[in-house]
């Protein structure tokens, strides 16, 4: 195992204000998530999980605290910085697939490693090699349109490590998928890691999904709690 996480959170605090009350979502929150290393992230709807991942991928700033990303503090940067740290290491996946309608499934994949400055070349190289991996390649052409939603979720996958992340984040990846499908989704998901030394953190309500990943992580009271 690598001395470095992919991920640490140091004491963070995430408070919101509503109205005369204040919402204390994260109170002091500190782990690591290691490289090659699955993390299921299990708790009940407005527990703060989505608030955890977006300050973990840079999406929000914490009211106090560190997120290193590979051991570097990000708190203290410039916001274009940010934007290429989260462009570079990490990778979203979202429950909807948010893929670009208009386009196929290849170009979803390129796009990404396009807007980082790869040439279009190398850019197809890797999305269809990744495609391929992921179950995918008798699909490169296809628009998300034409797709089931089970690959749909598996392009939305193979955008988000397109550029060779060293952290996957996913909210809820499987939850508008049924049951089988779900599986078929998170074996891939689970194949990459272990293929690609990727640190995840997946937000699901799946607890038999959860059962599969290397470590179960719940928040109560603002806290990580680590589940058996
Ligand atoms: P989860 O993903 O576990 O459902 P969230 O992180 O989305 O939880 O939300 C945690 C709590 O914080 C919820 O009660 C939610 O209403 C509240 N919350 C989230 N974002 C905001 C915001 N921008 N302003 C005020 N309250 C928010």
């Amino acid at each position: 195992m690598s001395d470095t996480p992919a991920l640490h959170l140091e004491a963070v605090e995430r408070r919101y204000v509503q109205g005369n009350a204040t919402l204390e979502i994260l109170s002091g929150v500190t782990f690591s998530v290691w490289p090659g290393e699955s993390v299921a992230l299990i708790a009940p709807s407005g527990a703060g999980k989505s608030t955890l991942l977006h300050i973990a991928g840079l999406l929000e700033q914490p009211d106090s605290g560190e997120v290193f990303i590979a051991d570097r503090p990000t708190v203290g940067l410039a916001d274009s910085e940010r934007t290429s740290i989260r462009r570079t290491d990490i990778g979203f996946v979202y429950q909807f697939h948010h893929l670009l309608p208009e386009f196929s499934a290849i170009e979803n994949t390129m796009l990404p490693q396009m807007i980082r400055g790869l040439s279009r070349g190398e850019s197809k190289k890797r999305a269809t090699e990744l495609l391929a991996f992921l179950g995918l390649g008798e699909r490169l052409e296809h628009r998300p349109s034409e797709l089931s939603g089970g690959e749909q979720q598996r392009v939305a996958i193979a955008r988000a490590v397109a550029n060779a992340p060293h952290l996957l984040l996913a909210d809820e990846p499987t939850g508008n998928l049924d049951p089988h499908t779900a599986d078929h989704v998170f074996e891939t998901l689970a194949k990459l890691v272990r293929a690609t030394g990727l640190a995840a953190v997946i937000a699901t309500h799946n607890l038999e999904l959860a059962g599969r990943m290397n470590r179960r992580i719940t928040l109560q009271e603002g806290q990580i709690v680590e589940l058996a």
